[in-house]
This record gives structure tokens, C-alpha cells and sequence, in this order.
């Protein structure tokens, strides 16, 4: 088996058009393309908005609660560890989760769930990663050569193929990226090392909020209850607080050596040797073990049981689906209160679409101001009650 996967990967060799962008960059710049790339997302506007943005708690509650900043931060180490082990583009791999959630709207699924309720009954859906692709290629107008920020097509492949596969048939306006085929890698890891730091940080959070309870978790979750075991074992005397903190640790590392293990093997169960290969295969490669898959379903179904659905999240996602749908609904019955640069796109866009990308830019704060606002307004007669659902 090969350690090093670095031939099936992408470095512009076997598929050179993955470093093109719509517009030619600057040819004096020492930087490759896809460390660019990077460089270009961390900069963006939509980037820094992710601080304010909930992932599973708001901030009120707590400092230590992850945002979806540092959740996307987290993202990153480890692509970067599952990648760089691998030998794969370690830029690519670290562009795509530092972009990957930068499509959420606020207030977290809950903000998510609604939206698309809201465009459902305008026969449109709300998808994150379409969404993210709308705003790395025309929200973001910073540059004065072009909109958008100019990314490579293979960051923007990975930006909607990481996570989920579009048919050719449903999406004939993304034709240009490789629908029939496999994304490379270093886009295929990225949902996995999403699923290795929101299920590590999610059970710490959970705990910090005093909603899960560690004992509990031990009872619950095997591959919790294995390394805190371990850590307990080497620890005897440590408070259960640092043993959870090193369980969780632990847990993190299982399940990325279990990724890179499984990844190196499938490639070369299939024989892989170059990046055409890759996407010529019928799935994807970079998967969990069946034992760690299993144990990862186990802790995700134990977290929507426990954390994800309990009666004291559910307050704060009735409210935040609330804000989100009379917002929208307010908006589709008075366009004219849109700020002017989406009250120009209407005509391209269509109203509904236009009103939810307004909406999902926004964050948990700046929402909230929205509605107080608009709520003064139908109070002072300024504007009609926005319709409920
Ligand atoms: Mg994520």
C-alpha cells in the first residue's frame, strides 16, 4: 500500500485547468494558486461574518460556545492534518474548510430549516453550498477587475461537491464541474474532517452548557466511552473534567487516523494512481472504517436525541425560525425596503431568491436588529404586518 498519496491529488499536473479562474491573476504573485485561494477566503467579508454566527449555542449564554468561525477553524486543522498525511494538496484541502459553512445563514440549522421552508412555497430550496458558490462568485465585490473573488475552479468544485453529489440532469448550470464525476481528495475529506470537529465540539459544548452530562455520554457513546477509559487509566487522579477534556482528544484522533488508515486503503483496494482515477471511481475514497462509521452514527444520533431537539434549543429554534420567516415574508410583500444592491438584482434574481440571499448573509446580531426594526415599523404604521406562516 502506498503511504503517499500525492499522485492522486490535485497539483496541476493531470488536470492543470483546476488552478484557472474566470479572470487571469496578477502573474508577479510568489503565492500558488491555491494558497491564494485561500488567502482570498480568509479575507472575505463573508469569512469574518462567521464569528457571529451560531453553530449549535449562541453566544449569549457562554464565551467558550464555538461560533461558526472557530467551528470552521477547527475544520481546517484537521483537513490539514488528513490531507498533509496523505500527501494531497494541503492549500486546496485547507481553502475548502475554511469556505465550506461560509454559505449558513444565522441562527444555525434552525436559520437553515427555515429559509428553505420560506423558499419552498416560492417552488425555490435553500442550499448551503449553492449558496456559498453564489457568494465566492458574486457577493463578494471587492475587487476592481471583476466580482466575486476569482477562485480557482477547483475550490469552487469543492465548495458544492464536498459534501454531496448533484445530478447532471437536476443542474445543468453547474455543468462546468465534472457533475459524473468524483471530486478529487482533498474535496472528499472535507465533510468527513466536518463530521470529526463538530462531533468533538459539539459533545464539549454540550457539556460546557450543562445540557449534556458526562456520565451520561460515557454510557452512551462507545467511542467516547473507549478513550475516556484510556485517559482514565493514565490519569487516575485527574478531575473528570481534564479526563473529559483529553477524552475528547483522544476520541478526535481515533477518528482521524481512522480516516487517513481507511482513505490509503481504498485507493488502493481500487487501484488508484493518479487524480483521474480518483473521480472515475465509482464512490468516494476518503471514508471512516465500518466500525468507526458506525460509532459516528451512534454519536450523532445520541447528540440529535440529547442535544440537537432538547426542549431548551427548541425555544431558541422556534424563535430564530420566527425571526427568519416573518423577515422574509415581510421583505416579499415590501421590495421596496430592500437595501438598494438587492432591490437591483430582483429583476435577474426574482424576488424570493433575492430576499433569502439577503437574508442568509446576515448574522445572529444583525438579524435580530433587522427585525426589532421592522417591527417598529408595523407598529408605527409604517409598513403592514408582515404575513405569518
Ligand atoms: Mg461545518
Amino acid at each position: 500500500m502506498v503511504d503517499n498519496l500525492q499522485a492522486c491529488g490535485v497539483f496541476g499536473s493531470e488536470e492543470a485547468s483546476l488552478s484557472e479562474r474566470a479572470f487571469p491573476a496578477p502573474a508577479s504573485d510568489e503565492r500558488k494558486p491555491f494558497e491564494r485561494d485561500r488567502d482570498r477566503v480568509v479575507q472575505a467579508r463573508a469569512f469574518r461574518r462567521l464569528a457571529g454566527k451560531t453553530q449549535v449555542f449562541t453566544s449569549r449564554a457562554s464565551d467558550h460556545f464555538r461560533s461558526r468561525l472557530t467551528h470552521t477553524i477547527e475544520v481546517a486543522q484537521v483537513a490539514r492534518q488528513v490531507a498533509g498525511a496523505l500527501g494531497l494538496n494541503v492549500d486546496l484541502a485547507e481553502t475548502l474548510a475554511l469556505v465550506h459553512d461560509i454559505g449558513h445563514p444565522p441562527f444555525g440549522h434552525a436559520g437553515e430549516r427555515a429559509l428553505d421552508e420560506c423558499l419552498r412555497a416560492h417552488g425555490l430550496r435553500f442550499d448551503h453550498n449553492l449558496h456559498a458558490l453564489r457568494i465566492v462568485e458574486r457577493f463578494e465585490q471587492r475587487y476592481a477587475g471583476h466580482r466575486g473573488l476569482n477562485l480557482t475552479l477547483g475550490a469552487r468544485e469543492g465548495i458544492i461537491k464536498h459534501s454531496r453529489d448533484y445530478s447532471v440532469a437536476g443542474h445543468p448550470d453547474l455543468a462546468e464541474y465534472f457533475l459524473d464525476k468524483q471530486p478529487p481528495l482533498e474535496a472528499q475529506l472535507i465533510d468527513l474532517a466536518d463530521e470529526i470537529a463538530y462531533l468533538t465540539a459539539d459533545l464539549d459544548d454540550g457539556v460546557e452548557s450543562g445540557l449534556l452530562d458526562v456520565r451520561h455520554i460515557r454510557e452512551n457513546v462507545s467511542i467516547l466511552r473507549r478513550s475516556y477509559e484510556g485517559v482514565e487509566w493514565a490519569h487516575p487522579a485527574a478531575e473528570e473534567k481534564y479526563v473529559f477534556h483529553d477524552a475528547l482528544q483522544a476520541m478526535q484522533k481515533t477518528l482521524v487516523m481512522d480516516l487517513i488508515r481507511t482513505t490509503r486503503e481504498n485507493v488502493a483496494e481500487v487501484g488508484a494512481r493518479s487524480l483521474e482515477d480518483i473521480r472515475k471511481c465509482g464512490r468516494r475514497l476518503a471514508v471512516f472504517s465500518p466500525q468507526a462509521e458506525a460509532e459516528r452514527m451512534e454519536e450523532k444520533r445520541y447528540l440529535y436525541d440529547t442535544l440537537y431537539t432538547c426542549t431548551a434549543l427548541d425555544l431558541e429554534h422556534s424563535k430564530a425560525g420566527e425571526v427568519v420567516t416573518e423577515l422574509f415574508n415581510f421583505w416579499v410583500n415590501e421590495p421596496e425596503e430592500l437595501p438598494e444592491a438587492y432591490f437591483a438584482e430582483i429583476e435577474s434574481e426574482g424576488l424570493a431568491r433575492v430576499v433569502a440571499d439577503y437574508i442568509a448573509g446576515m448574522t445572529d446580531n444583525f438579524i435580530l436588529l433587522q427585525y426589532a426594526d421592522v417591527r417598529r415599523k408595523v407598529r408605527s404604521g409604517k409598513a403592514p404586518l408582515p404575513a405569518r406562516r
